[in-house]
């Protein structure tokens, strides 16, 4: 059994009911036991700022399964939730879920870099898992609390 990280971020279409389905279905999949659910953050976009203020949140599950199956889970939710991926980077969406951290796992292959990259820097992930995992440490062995010192929070509230 793996102790794997989810983050969630919607901007598009109802983005706290967004993320409620997508927490709740999470929930309800056969293949995962969620432990843990932060509250409801509202950021700021990173990248493109001509797009509405994201929620997000992050979530703990535990799972047999391997983590491109975990991959193929969330991109399915994703789907299921509207998510049209387009040119633009970092544009508006109605659901995306990345994979934060897969157990102690550092993978890098053309569809899955865990833990994933931009992890480190960024408030709207940074803060949720700390509310539910404060204890935390990274594979390469960096403390959560010491990422947290070096992120401003940019706006991050919770909703
Ligand atoms: P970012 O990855 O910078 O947060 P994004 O979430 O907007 O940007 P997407 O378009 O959702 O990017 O995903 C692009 C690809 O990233 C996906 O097709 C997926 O294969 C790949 N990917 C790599 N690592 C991960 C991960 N840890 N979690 C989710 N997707 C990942
Ligand atoms: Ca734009
Ligand atoms: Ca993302
Ligand atoms: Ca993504
Ligand atoms: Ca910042």
């Amino acid at each position: 059994m793996t102790l794997a990280y989810i983050a969630i971020g919607s901007n598009l279409a109802d983005p706290v009911a967004q993320s409620k389905s997508a927490i709740e279905v999470l929930k309800q999949h056969p293949d995962l036991k969620v432990v843990a659910v932060s509250s409801l953050y509202s950021s700021t976009p990173m990248g493109p700022q001509d797009q509405p203020d994201y929620i997000n949140a992050v979530i703990a599950v535990e799972t047999e399964l391997s983590p491109l199956a975990l991959l193929d889970c969330t991109q399915s939710i994703e789907q299921e939730h509207g998510r049209v991926r387009k040119a633009e980077r970092w544009g508006p969406r109605t659901l995306d879920l990345d994979i934060v951290l897969y157990g102690d796992l550092e993978h890098h292959c053309e569809r899955l870099t865990v833990p994933h990259y931009g992890m480190k820097v960024r408030e709207f992930v940074l803060y949720p898992l700390a509310e539910i995992a404060p204890e935390l440490v990274l594979p390469d062995h960096t403390q959560l609390k010491s990422l947290l010192e070096q992120v401003d929070r940019n706006g991050l509230s919770i909703w």
